[in-house]
C-alpha cells in the first residue's frame, strides 16, 4: 500500500461504512492551521478536527510536553494511583473555572464519556431518575450521550429505544419556536423559560428532574449562543427544585468563544461543567467538574476507566493551557472573531449574495452563517432542511475543492467556521476569500 489510491481503496473495503467523511484522500501530516494529504494537497483547516486542535496543529510546546511524557510514564491507571499530571492539571484548570465552587474534577477520554460520567453523577446524588435536555442539543454518540442529544436524529435512527427518563425542552433559538432571526433574544429567552415551566408541570416533576443539560452554545445544533438572561433563568429553576445544572462545554469550551469559558459572563453557576475537545489540543482527554460537596456523595469506586485521565494527555493539556496564556491566544480570538464576523456581514449586505444568507451567528471563532432557501424569497417558517444538495453542503464542498476544510452544521443550511484560536490574519482573509468565492459559484 502505498499511493493514495490504493490506500483509499483499503479505507473503503475495510474500515466500517458508519463512518462518514467529508474528503477523500489519507491525511498524513498537519501543523498550524495547514493539513497535508499523501499527494501532497494541502489544505486550510477551518474545522479544527471539529474544535479540537484550538492551538493548530501539531503545536510544538504540547507535542514536546507529550512526547517528555511518553518517556516518563505514559498510563498510570486512575484507579491503581493519582499521577503527576492529573494533579498538575487540575492545579492549572482550577483558576480558570468560570466559577470558584467547581473545584473537584475527574477525567476521561471523550467528550461522550464524560457526559456519561455527569449524568451518573446527576442520578446518583440527587437520586432522581429524569433529565430534561434541549432541542437542537448534542451531547455524543455513547448510550446516555446519544439519548440526550436533539440535533439530528441521524445520531440515533436505528438504535432505539433509547434511555427512559428523557423530556426535551426547546433552546431559545428562534428555529425552534417558529418565529424570525430577528425576534428579540428577550422573547425568545421568555417563550424558552415558559416551555421549560410547563414540562416541570406537565411532563416531569421537579421531584423526579435529577439534572437539565444544556450547551451554552448549541454546537452541532446550529451554532447558537444562548443568552446570559437564559442561563440565569436555568440557574434560578435549578435552584428552586433542587435540580442540577449540567454545562455542556465540549466544543464552546477552552477559549473557542473568546473567554475560557462560554458561560463566562454570564454569572450562572454550573453544578457539573463538561469538558473535552480542545483540552489536550488532540489528544484524548475529557474532564467532568462540579462541587466537592456533590462529588463526595459519590460512592468510592463508582466511577473510573482504565484509560480515562491518560498520562501523556494530561501532560499535554498542562502545555495548552500554558500555551494559551503564554501567547495571548484569548486576545488572538477576539482579534480574528471580530474581523470575520465584520467580513461575514459584509456578505450579508452584498446585493447579490443578501438573498441568500439568512443569519450570520457566533462568539469569538464559533460562528456560522446559515442559507436562506432562496425560493421562500426571506424567513420560511417551514424549516430549511439541510439535504445534499442543499446550499451549505454545496458550499462546503466548494470550499474544500479549493483547499479549505469547512464543515456544515445542524439540521438546517449552516456551515460553521471553527478555525485554530492562534489563527493568523492572512489565514482569515485566506478562508473568508475562500468562502466568499464558493458561495457566490454556488448561488451564480
Ligand atoms: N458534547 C458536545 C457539545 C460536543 O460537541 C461533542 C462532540 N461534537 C460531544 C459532547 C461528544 O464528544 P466526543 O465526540 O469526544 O465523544
Amino acid at each position: 500500500l502505498s499511493t493514495t489510491e490504493q490506500l483509499q481503496s483499503f479505507g473503503e473495503r475495510h474500515v466500517t461504512k458508519g463512518i462518514g467523511r467529508i474528503t477523500a484522500g489519507v491525511m498524513k501530516k498537519a501543523e498550524g492551521s495547514y493539513v497535508e494529504y499523501l499527494d501532497g494537497k494541502r489544505m486550510l483547516d477551518f474545522t479544527c478536527g471539529i474544535g479540537v486542535t484550538n492551538l493548530g496543529h501539531c503545536h510544538p510546546k504540547v507535542s514536546k510536553a507529550a512526547a517528555e511524557q511518553c518517556m516518563q510514564l505514559v498510563h498510570g491507571q486512575c484507579s491503581i494511583s493519582f499521577h503527576e499530571p492529573y494533579l498538575r492539571l487540575i492545579e492549572k484548570l482550577l483558576p480558570i473555572m468560570p466559577h470558584p465552587s467547581l473545584d473537584s474534577f475527574f477525567f476521561w477520554n471523550s467528550g461522550s464519556e464524560a457526559v456519561e460520567a455527569a449524568l451518573k453523577m446527576a442520578w446518583a446524588t440527587t437520586g432522581r431518575q429524569n433529565v430534561i435536555c434541549m432541542q437542537g442539543g448534542y451531547h455524543g454518540r455513547t448510550f446516555g450521550a446519544m439519548a440526550v442529544t436533539r440535533s439530528k436524529t441521524g445520531y440515533s435512527e436505528g438504535f432505539h429505544p433509547l434511555m427512559p427518563g428523557v423530556f426535551t425542552t426547546p433552546y431559545p433559538f428562534w428555529h425552534q419556536l417558529g418565529l424570525p432571526p430577528s425576534t428579540p433574544t428577550q422573547t425568545l429567552t421568555q417563550l424558552a423559560l415558559n416551555q421549560l415551566s410547563l414540562l416541570l408541570q406537565q411532563q416531569t416533576s421537579p421531584s423526579d428532574t435529577a439534572a437539565i443539560i444544556i450547551e451554552p452554545v448549541l454546537g452541532e445544533g446550529g451554532y447558537v449562543p444562548a443568552p446570559k438572561e437564559f442561563l440565569l433563568g436555568l440557574r434560578e429553576v435549578c435552584d428552586e427544585h433542587g435540580i442540577l445544572l449540567i454545562v455542556d462545554e465540549v466544543q464552546s469550551g477552552f477559549g473557542r468563544t473568546g473567554g475560557w469559558w462560554a458561560i463566562e459572563g454570564s454569572e450562572m453557576r454550573p453544578d457539573i461543567l463538561v469538558m473535552a475537545k480542545g483540552l489536550a489540543n488532540g489528544f484524548p482527554l475529557s474532564g467532568v467538574v462540579s462541587r466537592k460537596e456533590v462529588t463526595d456523595k459519590l460512592r468510592p469506586g463508582s466511577m473510573g476507566g482504565t484509560y480515562a485521565g491518560n498520562a501523556v494527555s494530561c501532560a499535554a493539556a498542562c502545555a495548552v493551557i500554558d500555551a494559551m496564556e503564554e501567547e495571548k491566544v484569548l486576545e488572538n480570538v477576539k482579534e480574528r472573531s471580530k474581523h470575520l464576523l465584520t467580513s461575514l456581514h459584509a456578505l450579508q449586505s452584498d446585493p447579490v449574495l443578501a438573498p441568500y444568507i439568512l443569519d450570520v451567528r457566533g462568539r469569538g471563532l464559533m460562528v456560522a452563517v446559515e442559507f436562506n432557501s432562496p425560493a421562500a424569497g426571506g424567513w420560511d417558517p417551514v424549516y430549511q432542511n439541510q439535504n445534499q444538495n442543499g446550499e451549505s453542503t454545496l458550499v462546503a464542498k466548494k470550499c474544500i475543492e479549493k483547499g479549505m476544510l469547512l464543515l456544515t452544521t445542524s439540521v438546517y443550511e449552516v456551515v460553521r467556521f471553527i478555525p485554530a484560536l492562534n489563527v493568523g490574519q492572512g489565514e482569515m482573509e485566506r478562508g473568508v476569500g475562500v468562502f466568499e468565492e464558493s458561495l457566490r459559484e454556488v448561488v451564480g
